[in-house]
């Protein structure tokens, strides 16, 4: 049997081949092959309603928001701050003002890093991280951790990329003020125990950092039944646009964080002798936002209220498997990360083969992978290797996704192997 059609079926009535008509970049040939998108984890394609929505907006509606009271600006208010209601009911906030609009994940937690964290953090004080956190929960912490003279903590993972929680247990003691994770790791696919970590951590009234920027589009998420205190996400990852996002805090938390910047929209009265802040959520919004964005995000959110997330998940998860099955038949491939229940992301490297060169054969058979060491360098360190080669899924992937990334590395072992 080739490997191809290694016999896995994916058991779900969730039909990814409906949704894909919806998506006018997967109808494409590249290479004079049919487009396999299996870089999800980078970035998603969008649907025609984010795509007309956007359109829809600048066709018609363009003005800024907030600060006029002509027609144009009245309708671009009511998308902008229409898309904070949608926000806040897909990821279930308790208030409308606790939706920041960022830049995406990793401004939200450089948010959290220097209007939150920066005016408590003394010297001492301590950041506890996973061992397989992207970049951008890692660095703002070490950057406070440099300035402040406090330690980041790292909770390791064992050989499948499961997270010790034993080990996280005991890294949070007195001096523990803040811990951040990942949902779901964007290298390895791993989902953390998040409610379990989030309870752990404020039985030691510690607050903590959910990054949701790999979950929110492939599991069902609820802030309040986690009872996060911060949550983070990036509407690119959520079939949305580039450059916009979300903060979610707790109330409580964001009314007694400082604003990180200055300018319009985010003061109340502004005069020489000092300025005073506007409320929540604007003090953290200044100057003009990303109204189109922003707008875009929220047909994007309003598309995935359409889904039925859990059945999502066990999608993407029963392709990940089938892709699996098929590629621990091929000699010296290794699958890097293989934590029970992870979500549609495989990484792996090829004995015979550098992962640069992996992803442009696959790319010449019109599946587009992602190598490199997808700002998780720490991840590829624990597992020893300096890059993989990352297919990830999403709702709109199908079993012939899975079979054209297997032909694609029977390829890569004829020409490399
Ligand atoms: N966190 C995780 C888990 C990610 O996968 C990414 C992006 O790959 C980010 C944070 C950063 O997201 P953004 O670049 O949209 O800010």
């Amino acid at each position: 049997m080739s490997r191809a059609e290694a016999d896995i079926p994916v058991a779900t009535a969730f039909s990814a081949q409906a949704l894909r008509a919806q998506f006018p970049a997967l109808d494409q040939q590249v290479n004079g092959k049919p487009l396999a998108y299996l870089d999800n984890a980078a970035t998603t394609q969008k649907p025609r309603a984010v795509i007309d929505r956007i359109s829809d907006y600048y066709a018609r509606d363009n003005a800024n928001v907030h600060r006029a009271i002509h027609e144009l600006s009245r309708r671009a208010t009511e998308a902008y701050e229409g898309a904070r209601d949608t926000l806040a009911r897909f990821i279930g906030a308790g208030r409308r003002e606790e939706i920041v609009f960022t830049r995406g994940t990793t401004d939200a937690i450089n948010l959290v890093a220097q209007g939150y964290l920066a005016p408590r953090l003394k010297a001492g004080d301590e950041i506890v991280v996973s061992e397989i956190e992207h970049h951008s929960n890692i660095v703002p912490w070490q950057m406070l951790c440099e300035s402040h003279g406090a330690i980041l903590r790292v909770a390791p993972v064992d050989d499948r990329g499961v997270l010790d929680l034993a080990a996280l247990q005991r890294l949070i003691g007195p001096r523990t003020v803040m811990v951040a994770v990942g949902q779901v790791s964007n290298a390895l696919g791993t989902v953390h125990p998040v409610q379990q970590i989030i309870d752990m951590a404020h039985a030691a009234d510690v607050p903590v950092l959910v990054d949701g920027a790999q979950s929110v589009s492939h599991l069902p998420v609820d802030v309040s039944t986690l009872n996060a205190d911060f949550f983070c996400f990036s509407a690119h990852k959520m079939f949305g646009p580039t450059g916009t996002g979300v903060l979610y805090g707790r109330e409580a938390l964001l009314d007694s964080m400082s604003p990180v910047q200055g300018g319009g929209d985010m003061i109340e009265t502004v005069s020489f002798q000092g300025s005073t802040w506007n409320s929540l959520p604007y003090k953290f919004e200044a100057g003009t936002p990303n109204i189109a964005g922003v707008i875009g995000m929220g047909a994007a959110t309003e598309f995935l209220e359409g889904l039925d997330l859990e059945a999502v998940y066990r999608h993407e998860h029963a392709l990940a498997e089938r892709a699996e099955a098929g590629m621990r038949a091929i000699p010296g491939l290794r699958i890097i990360g293989e934590a029970p229940g992870k979500t549609g992301i495989i990484s792996f490297v090829m004995q015979t083969a550098h992962a640069q060169d992996v992803g442009t054969i696959l790319d010449q058979m019109g599946v587009a992978t992602r190598t490199g060491h997808h700002c998780a360098m720490p991840a590829m360190a624990r597992f020893g290797v300096p890059a993989t080669t990352r297919a990830s899924f999403a709702c709109y992937n199908t079993e012939a996704d899975v079979d054209a990334l297997l032909a694609g590395l029977d390829k890569v072992s004829s020409l490399l192997g």
